[in-house]
């Protein structure tokens, strides 16, 4: 564990030395924390918010079974996320017609639905009840030192004193999300940020109802996209394109019930169950890659690396791929199975090849949802025909459900 070695200089940093500091307990650092103890290999997780807050922070609702089987692999799948529902097909509504993909028949693969807060439960369980894995909540004002060094450091506030502590370390697992401070530490000029703004906003709901349709529906419409993702018999997801930075106050509840009513209409379909909204946010879809995603010894993975917009559902699952490699690597680099640190050297690579793959995607599936409401007839053809190839083309659709779930034999 964790070995404090009192007073390291005049400014009375307490310091402590310790094998990997993680920088955030999202999926990603959660991941790549329990899979450091499971080896034996001592690591400190920073938190800058409270267990309850990132245990019920509500965002993605679905996990490529890949992604499952990994977490099974390394005892990190519960009975519940094991035992969760799992969606074979989509829907796609156009033009007041219904189209149902069977993806799972396509792919031979499919969803887990297994709502981000229970994913998080289960991993800060594993990581902090079950392995005893060492997690400090609350903390303020994280700072990176010598990251390119053999032996860098972490500071931070520590919310009970208000003094500063530092963590001397091997490396660092920077899995702070899109907001956290690894990104920002890079040394300028090491790396290159590739960015992309879709132009396009969503304004993302959860509601207290259940899903009208035993699958996620795409209504494709020329107000604008809606969809509706179901999270459990009682909570469903829904998002609205809207422009971008618009005001959630101006989508009262009546409006946003009236426009999902509207664009997800289709022959013979319910409309959607109203229910009391409990979360109504815009978001400005844009994404970036960072590349490479390792600099010395601060590692990135997650969010913190590449920022995907939810259009695909993507998120949440390169979080996890990323921390399935960098976990492992650490591991082995840590416990002597791998001395020389090959599978470190490779990380960056191994994991861009999957996100780039995504990004592609979710820049395609972009347009075919959000063409037709660009108020361009052209973009509104191309986009309503990329559509209707999945229904007419057997090997386009093939490709679609591999893409959509991740299921590549290569990256
Ligand atoms: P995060 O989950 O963001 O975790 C980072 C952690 O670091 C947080 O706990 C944060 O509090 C902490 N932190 C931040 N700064 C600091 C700091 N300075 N010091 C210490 N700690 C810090 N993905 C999917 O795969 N499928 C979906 O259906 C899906 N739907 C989504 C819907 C919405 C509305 C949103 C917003 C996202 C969705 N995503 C989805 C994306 C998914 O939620 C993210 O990709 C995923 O959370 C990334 O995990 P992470 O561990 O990298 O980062």
């Amino acid at each position: 564990m964790t070995r404090v070695t009192g007073l390291i200089d005049s400014n009375s940093l307490s310091a402590e030395d310790t094998s990997v500091v993680i920088i955030g307990a999202g999926p990603a650092g959660l991941t790549v924390g329990n899979l450091l103890r499971a080896a034996g290999v001592d690591c400190v997780v920073l938190e800058c918010e409270s267990r309850e807050f990132i245990e019920r922070r509500p965002r993605a609702g679905v996990i490529e079974e890949w992604a499952v089987r990994g977490l099974d692999r390394r005892g990190l799948a519960s009975a519940h996320l094991l035992a969760a529902e799992r969606h074979t097909a989509c829907e796609f509504r156009l033009a007041g017609e219904r189209h149902r993909f069977p993806y799972e028949e396509l792919a031979g693969s499919r969803h887990h639905v297994y709502p981000q807060p229970l994913l998080v439960t289960d991993l800060m369980r594993s990581y902090v009840d079950e392995r005893g894995g060492d997690l400090r909540c609350g903390v303020r004002d994280v700072r990176l030192h010598d990251i390119e060094s053999e032996r860098p450091s972490i500071s931070y506030l520590c919310p009970g004193t208000g003094r500063r502590r530092l963590l001397r370390c091997a490396y660092v697992a920077g899995c702070d999300g899109a907001r956290g401070v690894s990104r920002a530490a890079l040394p300028e000029g090491r790396v290159r940020i590739a960015r992309h703004d879709y132009g396009i906003g969503w304004l993302a709901l959860l509601a207290e109802a259940p899903p009208s349709a035993d699958c996620v529906l795409f209504g494709v419409h020329p107000d604008g996209f809606a969809g509706q993702m179901p999270r459990s018999p009682e909570v469903t997801r829904y998002y609205l394109q809207v422009p971008p930075g618009d005001d959630p106050a101006a989508w009262p509840d009546e409006r946003v019930w009236a426009a999902l009513r509207r664009r997800l209409a289709a022959d013979g379909a319910p409309p959607p169950a109203e229910g009391r909204l409990v979360e109504k946010r815009v978001l400005d879809l844009h994404d970036y890659v960072v590349e490479p995603m390792a600099v010395g010894r601060l590692f990135l993975a997650g969010d913190a690396a590449h920022l995907v917009a939810p259009i695909a559902a993507k998120g949440m699952n390169l979080a996890l791929h990323d921390a399935f490699l960098l976990g492992d690597a650490l591991a082995a680099r840590l416990t002597g199975a791998d001395p020389e640190g090959a599978a470190l050297g490779g990380y960056s690579g191994a994991c861009l090849r999957r996100v780039w793959d995504y990004q592609e995607f979710s820049q395609w599936l972009s347009e075919v949802y959000h063409g037709a409401a660009v108020g361009d007839p052209f973009r509104a053809g191309t986009a309503v025909a990329r559509l209707r190839r999945l229904f007419t083309s057997p090997r386009a659709a093939a490709a679609f459900a591999e893409q959509y779930l991740g299921t590549a034999e290569r990256y």
